[in-house]
């Protein structure tokens, strides 16, 4: 566990470059914030703990200097966002599960000889066959649930974003839309690849065929990259409400 979680430290600090462009850390939280983030007059309001930050020049360096603490915020209230999360994070690690169970028992499936193979033919086997379209469509309905949860879960965060802290163009935040849109858009084309039969048949296996092997590879391949995605989003977002 602690290998993704140092993997999704790797992404989140090379997206952050990218995206924060130089960055500061909040005196007070330190919180990793970007210079982009301050308005014309060098202010910026620390989304996490709240203070008011002056980006002072000194000598040519930038020194954030906190001048006040905004008393007026709702930012420990209304935590919508962050409690609708748990449905996209919690339900795709069980929709990839399912999906890489479905890929390994198409394999054992195809390449098993169809001869006197005691496995294919035991009644344990012969039984996991006619589970496989139940499991298809649970797992197809796990991956649904996830990318639409994750559709409330995006709007959660942007009605969050203005409420919560005033609409200000953090650059944590345009971070965060970028991937949730990144989530969707990839979720919504697994989902079709799946929902339309191009990777698992009515029978719930893979087509014992090159393309079949290609759609496999494709749609676990979506799935990967949705759970890496999401990892980074939880990433951030755990800063946000945390701090480091
Ligand atoms: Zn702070």
């Amino acid at each position: 566990m602690s290998e993704i979680s140092r993997l999704a430290d790797k992404i989140t600090t090379a997206l952050k470059k990218r995206v924060y462009g130089k960055t500061f850390y909040c005196p007070v939280c330190h919180l990793e914030l970007a210079y982009a983030d301050a308005d014309a007059d060098g202010l910026v309001v620390c989304p996490l703990c709240g203070v008011v930050i002056e980006l002072a020049d000194v000598w040519g360096h930038p020194l954030p200097v906190v001048h006040d603490v905004e008393i007026n915020r709702v930012q420990p209230k209304a935590r919508m966002h962050p409690v609708l999360t748990h449905a996209p994070v919690g339900l795709l690690p069980f929709a990839l599960l399912g999906a890489l169970f479905l890929a390994v028992v198409s394999l054992l499936a195809h390449l098993l000889p169809s001869g006197e193979n005691a496995l294919l033919h035991s009644n344990e086997f012969q039984a996991l066959l006619q589970a496989m379209p139940a499991i298809s469509q649970i797992t197809l309905l796990l991956l649904g649930l996830s990318v639409g949860f994750s559709l409330f879960t995006g709007i959660s965060g942007y009605v969050d974003w203005l409420r919560r802290y005033g609409g200000r163009p953090y650059k944590v935040i345009q971070l965060k839309i970028y991937l949730t849109i990144a989530f969707f858009v990839v979720g919504l084309a697994a989902l079709l690849l799946h929902a339309t039969g191009m990777v698992f048949g009515a029978d719930g296996l893979v087509a014992a065929s090159l393309n079949g092997t290609l759609m496999t590879l494709v749609y676990l391949g979506l799935l990967s990259v949705q759970m890496g995605v999401i990892a980074v989003l939880g990433h951030v977002g755990g800063y946000l409400v945390f701090g480091r």
